[in-house]
């Protein structure tokens, strides 16, 4: 499929790979056999301007958008998606700043990002606050120059290993989501520490943490737009994110995809290679279509955020659903392709399963955005825009 890259987004999108192939295919089963983040990678990435991609030229980045990230998402991922993650989550910290920061804070924080020299993550969720991101606890109380933090955020990636964290929390308790804000909160902060990490089923590789917050000072000059923005913040951020979680589900579903063909053409059972059976051709040719299918709805949702539209929910939702979905099918199916060997870690394709999974489930479970989906098609009874 032809989706008319500029000649920029090919030379990124063949550095990635490159990245991907010659730096991570050889050590992506020990990250993950090892839980161990991904340092030597993130410096590979940063020496080669992967996190200048999404910063705006004036902050020393490469002026890229929402599309330019997914190139990098989905390389990255199709060798690693525990290293995709960590990758894209330091966009999702970010992306507060870029949208609703002063030009002080831009200053302050964007060039060592784009630099690389400092990792950034997005802190929501929290033990009683998931799906219902309204129900946060975490509160963030002014004082004289500043806010005092006290709370406990969950499930946050690059946990531990960023350095700047977009925190949100209850300026006002009285009154619910309205009262929540947005906080920038350095990692050496007095009183910001950092809980267990967490032990997961794939994308182990990356970085989840408990951040814990205990009398946090956090200086005035941090807030993020004003007090009370906070969920529209987090709301307009995961719109803009949404397709890079797409493109790292598509990104593992390529992986799968290609495993599942490589080992097709070398298995030989009852005297040829089973690409030849028509049952195993019938997978991959689903797999394939499927693949492409996901791949040029994520590419569009990235698009029509690049084009700056003032509603993306719904196109964003349903690229990180069907692809998400995808990645399920197509990295289950090549497991399947693969019989036994599928099962057994000495092949790719079992980590590729595990690590799709996740796509599923962060930045909105996929059930909730079938919600934002349908909630979009009653609003305009189910026309077309
Ligand atoms: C590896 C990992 C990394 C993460 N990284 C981050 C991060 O960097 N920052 C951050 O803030 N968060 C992060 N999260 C949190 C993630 O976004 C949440 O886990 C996710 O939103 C789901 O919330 P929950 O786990 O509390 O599930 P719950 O909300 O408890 O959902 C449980 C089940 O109920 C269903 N459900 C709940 N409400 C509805 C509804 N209204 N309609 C239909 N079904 C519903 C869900 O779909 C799900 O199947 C991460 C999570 C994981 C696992």
């Amino acid at each position: 499929m032809e989706y008319f890259l500029t000649e920029d987004q090919k030379t990124m999108q063949n550095l990635a790979r490159r990245i991907a192939e010659e730096r991570i295919l050889p050590v992506r089963a020990e990250l993950d056999e090892k839980e161990e983040f991904p340092w030597e990678i993130i410096k590979d990435l940063a020496d080669s301007d992967m996190f200048r991609v999404f910063i705006p030229e004036q902050y020393d980045g490469l002026g890229g958008g929402c599309l330019d990230l997914c190139l990098v998402v989905e390389e990255l991922s199709r060798a690693c998606s525990a290293v995709a993650v960590s990758y894209a989550a330091v966009d999702l910290g970010i992306i507060p700043l870029l949208d609703y920061g002063t030009e002080e804070q831009k200053q302050k924080y964007l060039p060592d990002v784009a630099a690389g020299k400092r990792l950034a993550a997005f802190a929501l969720t929290e033990p009683t606050a998931g799906s219902d991101a309204s129900a946060i606890r975490t509160t963030a109380e002014k004082v004289a120059g500043g806010y005092v933090l006290n709370g406990t955020k969950q499930f946050i990636t690059n946990g531990g290993e960023a350095e700047i964290y977009t925190v949100i929390a209850l300026t006002d308790r009285t009154k619910g989501a309205r009262g929540a804000s947005a906080l920038i909160v350095e990692k050496d902060t007095p009183g910001f520490s950092f809980g267990k990490k967490e032990k997961k089923m794939g994308i182990r590789a990356s970085a989840t943490r408990e951040l814990i917050f205990q009398n946090c000072l956090v200086p005035e000059e941090n807030i993020i737009a004003r007090e009370g923005m906070g969920f529209i913040i987090a709301m307009k951020l995961f719109d803009k994110s949404r397709p890079g979680i797409g493109a790292q589900a598509i990104g593992v579903a390529q992986g799968a995809l290609e495993a599942a063909v490589d080992y097709a053409r070398e298995r030989i059972q009852f005297g040829h290679p089973i690409i030849s059976l028509q049952a195993v051709q019938h997978m991959l040719a689903d797999m394939a279509t499927q693949v492409e299918a996901a791949r040029a709805l994520v590419y569009a949702a990235a698009r029509m955020v690049d084009s700056g539209a003032r509603n993306v929910s719904e196109e964003s939702a349903m690229a990180k659903v069907f692809a998400s979905d995808v990645a399920m099918k197509v990295t289950t199916d090549a497991v399947q392709i693969l019989g036994g060997a599928g099962y057994m870690r000495d092949y790719p394709a079992e980590k590729m399963m595990r690590d799709a999974k996740i796509t599923q489930i962060y930045e909105g479970t996929n059930q909730v955005l079938r919600n934002v989906i349908a909630l979009e098609l009653r609003k305009r009874k189910g026309k077309r825009a």
